[in-house]
């Protein structure tokens, strides 16, 4: 069935070209025999037509090429915005982080601006660094400059929300290298840094760093101190962490400069500014405190009043200032000798010093005045080249023994004293 479809389509074909054909081949050879001249004038017509048809097919396909070269800059150009599109979602979720993180600032700035003292301004400012950039296995430390010696030290530290033991307690070479430059520093991998020695790094053996962010506290061109964290990983920090690090340590800077000046007024209303022995008005606060400790403990508490022997003469002989040395060089003995804890050492007056031993029976406190009195007669002071020397008398008392009150105990402590000073001087009574 479908065979004889195929040969009826055939003859169907075949038959249609033979009609139309049959005219054509007719015309060709009426043309060729009867009117050459028109066939030539077709002929020729036909010629010059492909003649022209061809240049419009090679512009035709030139301005198809360029028409594809155009079309794909366009799906370049798509591709581009794209990409742009991605990278601008990118960074409107950044700035909102951003805006969220500033905003948190404001919050950083209070809490800090309520703390009073380092310490605590030095634990705020940690545990605020904490919760911009806090994670598990991140770092943060605090290392500010001891305001005498200038010395790096390690203030506060913290590693997910805990406090963590640093082991070097004056830095590493990162922070001495953030102290030389006093820039901002971001290692994005400690291995690869060609700037610093991983080899060197102390820390490293106990925690690992690959990475840290490290900006130093500066007010006024003044350094404080140095804000870093760190982490075990490579590239886990990026600049803009490093940006934000250094904005919370301006704030922080201001804090602990304003905690640092807080605690020098502190001192200087309770310390005497020549010695820097406390006052005998902080001793006076402090007495009563201690008796009621001791009352409740029943523990001893030692009181002894040291005073410099002939002391206007060494004054008129080798001047006020000479005296202000040796003020202090006494100042600095009581300190080194009593260096126990909760030992109270004051000036008392002019040339008359006290010292408050808590825990310490009458006999002892005896024999530690009188060892002390010991080393001061045998000190040589030189002022101008010349040798000096200087003796103590001192007057010692005891909680409960001698006396149950503050004013009580002192009055004992003097009474030794003056016969101490009865006796000839450079000698230790006791009450
Ligand atoms: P004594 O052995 O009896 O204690 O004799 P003294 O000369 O030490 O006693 P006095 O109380 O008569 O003199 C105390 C002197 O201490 C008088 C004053 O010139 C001196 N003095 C008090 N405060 C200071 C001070 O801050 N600096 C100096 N350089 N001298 C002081
Ligand atoms: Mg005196
Ligand atoms: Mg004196």
């Amino acid at each position: 069935m479908i065979v004889k479809l195929k040969k009826q389509l055939f003859n169907f074909y075949v038959y249609t070209g033979i009609i139309f054909l049959l005219p054509l081949v007719l015309f060709f050879f009426y043309a060729v025999y009867v009117e050459l001249q028109f066939f030539l004038f077709l002929f020729l017509g036909l010629l010059a037509l492909i003649f022209y048809l061809i240049p419009l097919q090679k512009r035709l396909q030139t301005k198809y090429a360029e028409k594809q070269l155009h079309v794909q800059n366009l799906y370049e150009g798509i591709n581009v915005i794209e990409a742009e599109i991605v990278q601008e979602e990118i960074s409107i979720e950044a700035l909102k982080d951003k805006v969220v993180n500033y905003a948190h600032l404001k919050d950083v700035t209070e809490r800090l601006s309520r703390c009073l003292y380092c310490e605590e301004t030095s634990k705020v400012l940690c545990s605020e660094v904490e919760v911009f950039f806090g994670r598990q296995d991140r770092t943060i430390i605090l290392y500010l400059f001891h305001s005498k010696t200038g010395a790096l030290g390690l203030s506060s530290s913290r590693k997910g929300q805990m406090r963590i033991n640093i082991k070097s307690k004056n830095g590493d070479i990162f922070d001495q290298w953030v102290v030389k430059n006093m820039q901002p520093l971001l290692i994005e991998d400690t291995k690869m840094d060609y700037r610093f020695d991983a080899e060197k790094v102390i820390d490293e053996d106990v925690r690992p760093i690959r990475s840290l962010i490290s900006v130093p506290l500066m007010v006024r061109n003044k350094a404080l101190g140095i804000l870093r964290i760190d982490s075990p990983h490579e590239n886990d920090f990026k600049t803009e962490d490093l940006r934000f690090l250094s904005t919370i340590s301006d704030i922080g800077a201001l804090a602990i400069e304003n905690a640092q000046l807080y605690e020098r007024v502190e001192q200087l209303a309770i310390r005497d500014g020549l010695t820097n022995l406390y006052l005998r008005r902080y001793l006076m606060k402090r007495l009563p405190e201690e008796i009621s400790r001791k009352i409740r403990r029943e523990k001893p508490l030692s009181f002894v009043i040291f005073d410099l022997d002939y002391f206007k003469d060494y004054n008129d002989k080798f001047g006020h200032i000479a005296g202000d040395i040796v003020l202090k060089t006494i100042a600095m003995e009581l300190s080194s000798f009593f260096h126990e804890p909760g030992s109270l050492i004051c000036r008392y007056g002019g040339e008359e010093f006290c010292v408050l031993l808590p825990d310490v029976s009458k006999e002892e406190a005896f024999d530690m005045a009188n060892q002390l009195r010991q080393k001061i007669s045998e000190k040589t002071i030189i002022l101008r080249r010349e040798k000096t020397r200087i003796t103590v008398s001192a007057g010692v008392a005891s909680f409960p023994g001698d006396a149950k009150l503050k004013d009580e105990l002192i009055a004992k402590a003097d009474q030794a004293l003056y016969r101490a000073k009865k006796k000839g001087r450079n000698r230790v009574c006791a009450a």
